[in-house]
């Protein structure tokens, strides 16, 4: 297996919200990176939010300009899979689809070098049925990074039925330098954070729809109440509606009854109000 040590270049499969961030912290932690998307537009748009994340840790002091400017350097980004035949580690962030996520781990499979470990960000689906796709299972691993990836510190490594001791090993090490704080899930439905988060958001947006309360005051009262940064319909949005209705749709499927998605929140989806990044889910976002 290519361990630590022999890390200089990190592949990543997807430029969307959580690929780009994770291509950013990998170069920021020194990494070569490799990130790939289908089209061109989507590989540009995941450098747009690097740029604008970089530009903010710049202005916050949290970074030094000539870091950023060397950390976005170090990103190449393209549409070929082949270009990441050279990647010592490889970390999928594409959508949340089985079939897809299967494809792509196939192609990688049959593209990195001999003991490269394939790392996939999903939030729900099983590392196992993932690995199964590869020869490989024994070196595919979870590595469920948070949204905002710069910002948040927390990654969940989750270990397949197949997955060997060493990778989990080496997931939490890369991780960790990275910058992040671990913690470890078996390859059960939602791992810890979406298992325990997706029933709390519907039951948020149950309440609404119910008439418990008013939207601002269901967040208010979670927010005061249980002292949790944002409340789950703020959170909703935050996520992408789209986002969880696909999440509780999984756990619906493999863990029954208790995970059934709420009414509204695929009313909304239907809608195309799929929370910030429409504009407008639960509450309204002018602008950018
Ligand atoms: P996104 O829609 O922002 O990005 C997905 C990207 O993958 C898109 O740019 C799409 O063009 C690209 N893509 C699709 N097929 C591809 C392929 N074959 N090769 C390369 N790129 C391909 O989605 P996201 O929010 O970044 O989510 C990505 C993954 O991260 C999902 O598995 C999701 O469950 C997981 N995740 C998301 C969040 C979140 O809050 N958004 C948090 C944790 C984990």
């Amino acid at each position: 297996m290519r361990g630590r040590d022999d890390i200089e270049t990190i592949g990543v499969v997807g430029a969307g919200t959580m690929g780009s961030g994770i291509a950013q912290v990998a170069a920021t932690a020194g990494f070569d990176v490799l990130m790939r998307d289908v089209e061109r537009r989507f590989v540009d748009a995941g450098f747009g939010r690097i740029d604008d994340s970089l530009d903010r840790q710049v202005e916050r002091d949290t970074l030094d300009r000539a870091a950023g400017d060397a950390a976005r350097e170090r990103i190449e980004g393209t549409t070929d899979l082949g270009s990441l035949a050279d990647a010592d580690f490889v970390i999928e962030a594409v959508v949340e689809d089985v079939e897809v996520k299967r494809e792509v781990f196939a192609d990688l499979d049959d593209l990195v070098a001999e003991g490269v470990v394939l790392a996939t960000n999903t939030s729900t689906l099983s590392i196992t049925t993932i690995a199964a796709a590869t020869d490989r299972p024994e070196l595919v691993v979870g590595l469920h990074f948070m949204n905002p990836v710069p910002v948040m510190e927390g990654v969940e490594v989750v270990v397949g039925e197949k997955t060997a001791a060493e990778v989990t090993v080496l997931a939490h090490s890369l991780a960790e330098t990275l910058g992040k704080t671990t913690w470890e899930a078996d390859d059960k439905p939602g791992f810890v954070t979406n298992r325990i988060l997706m029933p709390w958001i519907n039951e948020g947006i149950r309440a609404v729809d119910e008439g418990v309360a008013a939207k601002e005051d269901i967040d208010r009262g979670m927010k005061l109440g249980t002292n949790v940064p944002m409340g789950p319909l703020e959170l909703a949005d935050h996520i992408g509606l789209d986002v969880c209705l696909h999440a509780s749709e999984t756990l619906h499927e493999e863990l029954g009854d208790r995970y059934k998605p709420a009414y509204l929140l695929k009313r909304k989806v239907e809608a195309g109000d799929l929370g910030k990044k429409t504009g407008r889910g639960f509450y309204e976002y002018g602008g950018e």
